[in-house]
């Protein structure tokens, strides 16, 4: 029954007690967003005084705004590589906060090749969870009635590595999923998953994805809505599903375990559930024996309300395939987070996927936004622009998000672009734009211009021997397979007709490229089957040319007409593709490996 709360008016009575304070919570925090700002400014500035960091910007305790804007610097993740260095090799003074940093966080944002090393402290955990602690209670608002099912959400852990100086290092979700906050948390009947934690904890990503796959279908009849944190995620479930649906209803049928799975914890919660059910394995394989897929999420869990998975970002290619699937079930988009910093929720999840905007909760971090007005001829500013307070942005323009955080980050470039929509009382609403500098992405890898740029140069070099250069490229995220992959078109300038490259050659250019490719890029080729093999599409010479005459119909100005280095456009794509001479697959996976290269 609803719970009549005169302060949730806005979002709508809650569903219990437990979301009446939440919304509240959600409603006192946005309603008095810049105090929130100010009181989390002084906080972080008055416990980190004595750091290293600060005390070198001559801060003298200083904890007030325009101090604070006027000494310390606006920085990147490059500014602060020495002292990251120094913490990653066991340098335990207090360099940027004073709370001991308790283990790395490993972005899927790159530097050098490696994914970025985010410090943290314990109370992060904390905060982390009251942001999850929020979604439930917005949600029951809009879909009634999730207490009575369950999530088939499929989550995972990755490896896991240590620094020089002993410190973990390890991704935002499997620092979460491994802590006490997840594993032990108290039963709540609106959070109740049908993946088990020793599935979730299994480090063993097939024998995890076959456990909770096999534990959704199960309870099928319970599942209520269906997820995973990104659409890639979801995705490369139902492909797992279509590999392995032979498998999974043979287990069901006989009640016997598939014997790969051979993790002692998982094997042991897996037969004590496991029974003998001819009838369902019956069902499951009528659905997953026909040709079309179409529905499938909506034919085998047919009481799934709505899915959640974020399709906001680059996820967004992801929306059509998910739509098909599902037989278009809602989409929700729940919550914005990152490795440094979790941000905000969507205060109407169970919009479409275009209309998501994402309100920035003040008590997270300290949050600055950079205004970003491209110039459109690349000069530089004549002085630099100023950073806006979260309050103060205005509805319509588009910023970089910049944050100060608990764990010792100052006036950090996320690198996000996000365009104001609207407020929730003062707390502003943003549309998620995009991430800086990210040509190429699949599932977290993100692959920018001068990344591709080498690889390109590097697998160019086979081609030597053959007399023949890349005289010009482009790419492209194909997300029509599962899992996606990258595509790469080349026009090929050749000096020896008799003497080109084979298709044996070519193959070895795609393997060249990965192999320069970010470590993230490689760690979805190698350990989680993530993305696909990179392709390379040779295309007819006069390809490029052709494309830019297409271009500069469209009004692009001669002289300023650069080859695109990603392509997404349909009617491009269709000229690239009709133009394709040979395709060729990287014939191996890439090197990679948990630890880091330096
Ligand atoms: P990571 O560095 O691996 O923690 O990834 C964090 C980044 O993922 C963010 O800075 C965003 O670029 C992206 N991201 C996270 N949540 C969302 C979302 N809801 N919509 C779009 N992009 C997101």
């Amino acid at each position: 029954m609803a719970v009549d709360s005169p302060l949730s008016s806005q979002l709508g009575p809650p569903a219990c007690e437990r979301d009446a304070k939440a919304l509240h919570f959600i409603e006192e925090t946005t309603s008095h967003a810049d105090s929130v700002q100010d009181r989390v400014l002084t906080e972080i500035l008055t416990r980190n005084s004595q750091t290293e960091y600060l005390t070198r910007f001559k801060l003298n305790g200083a904890t007030d705004r325009e101090t604070f804007k006027s000494k310390l610097p606006i920085i990147t993740y490059e500014d602060l590589q020495p002292e990251i260095h120094r913490i990653a090799n066991g340098d335990r003074s207090a360099i940027l906060s004073a709370h001991p940093i308790s283990e790395f966080l490993t972005s899927s944002g790159t530097s050098a090749g490696e994914r970025k090393l985010m410090p943290t402290i314990k109370e992060e955990l904390d905060r982390r969870r009251l942001l999850y602690s929020l979604l439930m209670p917005v949600m029951n608002l809009y879909v009634p009635g999730l207490e009575r099912g369950k999530g088939l959400y499929f989550l995972f852990v990755k490896s896991e590595t240590r620094t020089p100086g002993g410190l973990l290092a390890r991704p935002v979700l499997t620092s979460y999923y491994k802590s006490d906050h997840f594993k032990t948390r108290p039963y709540d009947p609106y959070n109740v998953y049908t993946s088990p934690n020793e599935a979730i904890l299994c480090p063993d990503s097939f024998q995890s994805m076959y456990a909770q796959m096999l534990c959704g279908l199960l309870q099928r009849q319970q599942v209520l809505r269906v997820g995973a944190v990104f659409a890639s995620g979801l995705l490369r479930a139902i492909r797992f599903l279509q590999l392995n649906w032979p498998q999974l209803t043979q287990d069901i049928e006989t009640g016997a375990l598939n014997p790969k799975l051979t993790d002692p914890s998982l094997r042991e919660y897996m037969d004590k559930i496991l029974k003998p059910n001819p009838e369902l394995a019956e069902c499951v394989r009528h659905e997953c024996s026909k040709d079309n897929w179409e529905g499938i999420i909506a034919r085998i869990w047919q009481n799934t309300k709505y899915l959640d998975v974020i399709v906001t970002g680059a996820m967004a290619q992801y929306i059509p395939t998910l739509d098909y699937y599902s037989g278009g079930l809602p989409l929700a988009c729940t919550m914005y987070a990152s490795s440094e910093c979790y941000f905000g929720l969507n205060l109407n999840p169970m919009c479409k996927p275009s209309q998501v905007s994402y309100t920035i909760m003040p008590n997270m971090a300290y949050f600055e936004f950079l205004p970003h007005e491209p110039d459109s001829f690349g000069f530089p500013r004549a002085s630099p622009p100023k950073l806006v307070d979260l309050v103060d942005v205005e509805v319509g323009k588009e910023y970089e998000l910049v944050i100060t955080t608990y764990a010792g980050l100052y006036r950090y470039r996320v690198g996000d672009i996000l365009r104001v929509t609207g407020f929730h009382n003062s707390a502003p609403q943003f549309h998620f734009v995009r991430r800086k500098n990210v040509l190429l992405s699949i599932d977290s890898d993100k692959t920018d211009e001068a990344e591709l740029q080498k690889a390109v140069e590097n697998a160019s070099r086979l081609l030597r021997e053959f007399n023949t250069s890349v005289v010009e490229y482009t790419s492209y995220a194909d997300t029509r397979t599962i899992p996606g992959h990258y595509v790469i078109y080349w026009e090929l300038l050749g000096k020896e007709s008799a003497n080109s490259p084979t298709d044996e050659v070519l193959k070895q250019c795609c393997l060249a490229m990965e192999e320069s490719l970010n470590s993230v890029y490689r760690q979805g080729r190698v350990a989680d089957n993530s993305i696909g093999p990179l392709e390379i599409r040779v295309v007819k010479n006069g390809t490029f040319e052709e494309l830019m005459d297409y271009a500069i119909s469209r009004g692009a100005s001669i002289n300023q007409y650069k080859v695109p280095r990603c392509v997404n456009f349909t009617p491009i794509m269709e000229l690239l593709d009709s133009r394709v001479v040979s395709s060729h697959f990287s014939p191996a996976s890439p090197h990679w490996t948990p630890e880091r290269r330096r």
